[in-house]
């Protein structure tokens, strides 16, 4: 099964948690053991595991952010938005988790996020479900 849900970002990079929205579609399933792909159709946005902590996520930013700083890319000359793709396939647009007795196996601090890369835009995060 495959559903969607939608995101708002306000920010031009931002991070936000949708483990509740992933797990909730999880718990609806039915699902008791399978694999959960988190996916962004996007190519300006990603998808981490990470702690959900206000320091630990100005940390990302920051790291992001340095990434990026002082260079001259080529495509900014199109739409100014190089970083927001390259920092995009650097972490990825999609994880997958695995499902065991109807809920995601993670780690307490794991989280998932959608990362914004190029916002403030409207995201769509795609959820498919597997059944094994
Ligand atoms: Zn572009």
């Amino acid at each position: 099964m495959t559903r969607e849900f939608r995101v708002s970002t306000q920010e031009r990079y931002q991070l936000v948690d949708v483990t509740a929205e992933v797990e909730e579609i999880v718990g609806e399933s039915g699902i008791e053991s399978g694999l959960c792909l988190v996916f962004v159709p996007h190519s300006t946005a990603a998808i981490i595991l990470t702690e959900n902590e206000e320091g630990l996520k100005k940390d990302w930013l920051a790291v992001l952010k340095k990434l990026v700083s002082g260079l001259d890319f080529l495509h900014d000359r199109i739409d100014d938005n190089a970083d927001s793709h390259i920092l995009s396939g650097l972490l990825g647009q999609g994880k997958v988790l695995p499902i065991e007795d109807g809920e995601l196996i993670r780690g307490t601090w794991q989280k998932i996020f959608l990362v914004e890369l190029d916002g403030p835009k409207n995201r769509r995060v795609t959820v498919k479900l597997l059944s094994c």
